[in-house]
């Protein structure tokens, strides 16, 4: 297995002698995994005429219509083809999270793996593992050749790089990643208006549960740390998924003096997905993996069991060594 393999230069040279490849992401994909994927898909179709393409994810929400094809998005559960893929890329994750095809995965012939995260030990026989990059699809804006690009190709990795970036605001966003955004928009999409529809704009009753959650946040270790947490009844009450909780604990980490917020819901009794932001202080990362989850510096996440109370302290512990150890 090769990591970070220098080789590897651009997509289609994995691909040479391919006739069929697949996509999959990560489960609850994101604005960076869906972009990445049909970024990726879309580019393959324009530049391998004739090549098989199919991409693997959990239903994406509804904002990432606009985005093309994604309507032909196959689900991993009801495929039920024997034949092995030539080429499976893996995008945004490792095989931890993703879900349902990692069959289809396991049978392909060759395996490629692109991810940012740095919690990513690499999946695949070629693995191309970027932590600096702002997100995976810069990464396959990286590796493909912009010649072959189209306002549709475009716009998909334009939406993944805004959604990983908070539109350009983390400190993952760099001068490569404006670079790129730059080229993006060349194509000429209505970018100001895919901000507003697929990262900003929120339904009234997602804004009511981030309201109930900012309302009901405790601050602790002497405002440093925030947390706040929603059961499964509230999200009944609400009528929310957990697609509808994005967001929050990224509104939970504004709070003035906060370093480190934690954002709990429950996935099933004494069982929460947990949401971890940093300021910069706490590595969240190494917290989530602590608790076998992962992700970025600043931006993590992980599954607990036991009550909120046991979740959120654990957590604290893990908080409190890296604030004690920054302070010494
Ligand atoms: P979010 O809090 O938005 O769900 O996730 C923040 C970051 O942490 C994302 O980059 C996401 O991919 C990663 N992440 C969240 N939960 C998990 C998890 O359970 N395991 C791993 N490996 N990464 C996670
Ligand atoms: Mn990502």
């Amino acid at each position: 297995m090769r990591k970070n393999d220098d080789v590897m230069k651009n997509v289609l040279e994995e691909c040479s002698h391919a006739k069929t490849i697949a996509i999959g992401g990560h489960i609850r994909p994101d604005g960076d995994c869906v972009g990445s994927c049909m970024g990726l898909y879309l580019y393959l179709k324009k530049t391998l005429p004739g090549v098989t393409v199919d991409v693997f994810l959990e239903k994406p929400r509804d904002i990432f219509n606009c985005i093309q094809n994604v309507d032909l998005i196959k689900n991993a559960e009801e495929y039920k083809e024997h034949t092995p893929y030539d080429v499976f890329f893996v995008l945004d994750c490792n095989l931890d999270r993703l879900g349902a095809s990692k069959e289809i995965f396991d049978k392909a012939k060759k395996r490629v793996n692109i991810d940012h995260h740095i919690s990513n030990t690499g999946c695949g026989d070629v693995n191309y593992i970027m932590p600096q990059a702002s997100s995976t699809s810069e990464l396959i804006y990286d590796l493909t050749d912009s010649r072959f690009y189209d306002i549709e190709i475009a716009k998909a990795l334009y939406i993944g790089i805004i959604h990983d970036t908070g539109v350009f605001q983390y400190s993952n966003t760099s001068q490569s990643t404006l670079q790129a955004a730059g080229q993006l928009i060349s194509y000429g999409f209505d970018f100001p208006k895919l901000i507003d529809e697929t990262f900003f704009e929120k339904t009234y009753i997602q804004n009511q549960i981030l309201g109930r959650a900012l309302l009901e946040s405790i601050l602790f270790m002497d405002g440093k740390c925030i947390a706040s947490v929603i059961d499964k009844k509230g999200m009944d009450f609400y009528g929310v998924t957990s697609a509808d909780l994005d967001g929050i604990v990224n509104q939970l980490r504004y709070t003035k003096g906060v370093d480190c917020a934690i954002f709990l819901y429950e996935v099933e009794p004494l069982c929460y997905k947990v949401s971890l932001r940093s300021g910069g202080l706490v590595d969240v990362a190494s917290v989530a993996q602590y608790f076998d989850g992962g992700g970025h510096v600043r931006a993590a996440g992980c599954t607990m069991n036991g009550t909120s109370y046991d979740v959120i302290n654990n957590l604290s512990n893990q908080i409190a060594k890296q604030l004690e150890n920054n302070e010494s």
